[in-house]
C-alpha cells in the first residue's frame, strides 16, 4: 500500500483471475492521406504498459476500458477506438479492450447500472488513468465498490511524486503557474503557496494580478471577477513574484491561435512594430501575450537556485512562435535545475516534449487537472475510492 491506497502486489494471486483495468488512452488521433484514422501520438498507451505487463506475466486475463474524446454519452464513429485497440495490439498483443466509455450516459453520470455491466465476468479492477481520477465517472470510483482493487503502476508513481512534494519538498521549493485561466489555478495557489518558497506566476493569469495591483495591462487577459482573489493571494502569504515586463501584440492584430496568419491586416508603412516589449505598464489597445526578457531573467534566478520546482502553465502564447520565447526558457531553465523537477498540465507537458527535454525533468505528471486537484487537496475520488475497497479492509494496517 501507498498512503492507504493497495498497489498491485496487493491483489493477491492473479493467475487465472479476469482483472479490469481503467486506463487513460485518450490518445490523439489523425487522419492518414487515404483518410484512415491513426493513432498520432503514442504515449499515453505506452505508459501504460507497466502495469498491462506486469498482469499479463502474474497469468491475469486483462480487460483494459478507456474514454476517448467528448462523445457525449452516445456511440459516435469520431470516437471509435479501433485506431487505439490497433496500436496497442502491437504494443502488447491479447489485451481485450473495450468500446469507449463515453459511448454510454452511465459513465460520466457515474450509473450503477452501468458499473455493473462493467465488472460483470470481472475478478479484480486495477486503476492506472490517473488523468482521470479527478472525475467521480463511472469507471473510476463504481468498481473499487464491488471487486478487490489496486492502483496500477502509472497511477502509484503520480501520487506518490506529487503527495511528496507537498510532505517534504527539498528547500527552496518553487511553484511556477501559467496558463490563461485564473479562476481554474487560484485554489491550487492558495495551498501551493502556503507551502512554497516562491510562486512564479506568468501567462495569460498573471495580468489579472497585475491588474489587482494597480498596473496598466492594456488590452490583456483579465479576469475582472476575481481582482480580490488576486490581490489576497498577493498579500498573504506574500511570496508571489509576478512579471516584470510582457511582449506584447500591437491593437488590431491578431494571435495565430486566433485564426491564419493570412486573416490578420497587412502591416501598413507606418503601422509601428507589431510585437514590442513593455514593463509593468502595457498601452491600451496592446496585449501582454508573453513574459519579457528581464522576467526570464529573474525567473531563471530563481528556478537556478531552487530544490525543487513544480510547473504548470505556459508563460505566454506559445502555440504563436512570437511568443513562444517565455515557454521555452522557462522549459530549458526547469531541464537544468539541479533540485527535483515536476511538470504536470497538457500545455507545459508539450512545450517539454517538443523542446525534447522530458529526460531532463524528473516527473513528467500525465494527468493537468488531476494534478492540480491532488495538489490542492491531497486526494482524488479515483484514490478514495481504492482506499475503500474490499481488499483494503481485509488488511491489519489499514483497520486501525
Ligand atoms: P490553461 O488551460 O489555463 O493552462 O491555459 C493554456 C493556454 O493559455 C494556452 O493555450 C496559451 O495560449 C494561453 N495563454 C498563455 N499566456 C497567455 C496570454 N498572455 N494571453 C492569452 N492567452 C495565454
Amino acid at each position: 500500500m501507498t498512503r492507504g491506497v493497495p498497489l498491485l502486489e496487493d491483489l493477491g494471486n492473479i493467475d487465472g483471475r479476469h482483472v479490469l483495468v481503467r486506463v487513460d488512452f485518450n490518445v490523439p488521433i489523425a487522419k492518414t492521406p487515404e483518410g484512415e484514422r491513426v493513432v498520432a501520438d503514442d504515449f499515453r498507451i505506452r505508459a501504460a504498459l507497466p502495469t498491462l505487463t506486469w498482469l499479463r506475466d502474474h497469468g491475469a486475463i486483462i480487460t483494459a476500458c478507456t474514454h476517448l474524446g467528448r462523445p457525449k454519452g452516445k456511440p459516435d464513429p469520431a470516437y471509435d477506438l479501433g485506431p487505439v485497440r490497433a496500436r496497442l495490439e502491437e504494443l502488447l498483443p491479447g489485451v481485450r479492450l473495450l468500446e469507449n466509455l463515453r459511448f454510454s450516459p452511465g459513465e460520466e453520470g457515474n450509473d450503477p447500472e452501468f458499473v455493473l455491466e462493467l465488472i460483470e465476468g470481472q475478478d479484480l479492477y486495477v486503476n492506472d488513468a490517473f488523468g482521470v481520477s479527478h472525475r467521480g465517472h463511472a469507471s473510476v470510483v463504481g468498481p473499487p465498490k464491488y471487486l478487490p482493487s489496486a492502483a496500477g503502476r502509472l497511477m502509484a508513481r503520480e501520487v506518490e511524486v506529487l503527495t511528496g512534494l507537498l510532505d517534504a519538498p527539498a528547500r527552496p521549493f518553487v511553484v511556477i503557474v501559467g496558463g490563461a485561466k485564473v479562476k481554474d489555478k487560484l485554489g491550487v495557489m492558495r495551498s501551493l503557496s502556503a507551502k512554497a518558497d516562491t510562486v512564479l506566476v506568468g501567462g495569460g493569469m498573471a495580468y489579472t494580478f497585475l491588474k489587482a495591483l494597480g498596473h496598466s495591462i492594456g488590452a490583456s487577459l483579465v479576469d475582472l471577477t476575481r481582482l480580490d482573489d488576486c490581490a489576497e493571494l498577493l498579500r498573504s502569504p506574500g511570496n508571489l513574484m509576478l512579471p516584470a515586463d510582457s511582449v506584447a501584440l500591437a491593437p488590431g492584430r491578431k494571435l495565430s491561435v486566433e485564426g491564419p496568419a493570412g486573416d490578420d491586416k497587412p502591416a501598413a508603412p507606418g503601422d509601428g512594430p507589431e510585437v514590442e516589449v513593455f514593463g509593468l505598464e502595457i498601452p491600451d489597445g496592446w496585449r501582454g501575450a508573453d513574459i519579457g526578457p528581464a522576467t526570464i531573467d529573474r525567473f531563471g534566478e530563481v528556478i537556478a537556485s531552487a530544490g525543487t520546482v513544480l510547473w504548470n502553465g505556459p508563460m505566454g502564447v506559445f502555440e504563436d512562435d512570437r511568443f513562444a520565447s517565455g515557454t521555452k526558457a522557462i522549459a530549458e531553465a526547469v531541464a537544468h535545475c539541479p533540485g527535483s523537477t515536476v511538470v504536470g498540465g497538457g500545455d507545459s507537458v508539450s512545450a517539454v516534449s517538443q523542446l525534447g527535454l522530458e529526460d531532463k525533468i524528473d516527473h513528467v505528471s500525465t494527468g493537468g487537472g488531476a494534478s492540480l486537484e491532488l495538489l490542492e487537496f491531497g486526494d482524488l475520488p479515483g484514490l478514495e475510492a481504492l482506499r475503500e475497497a474490499p481488499n483494503t479492509k481485509l488488511d491489519p494496517r489499514a483497520q486501525g
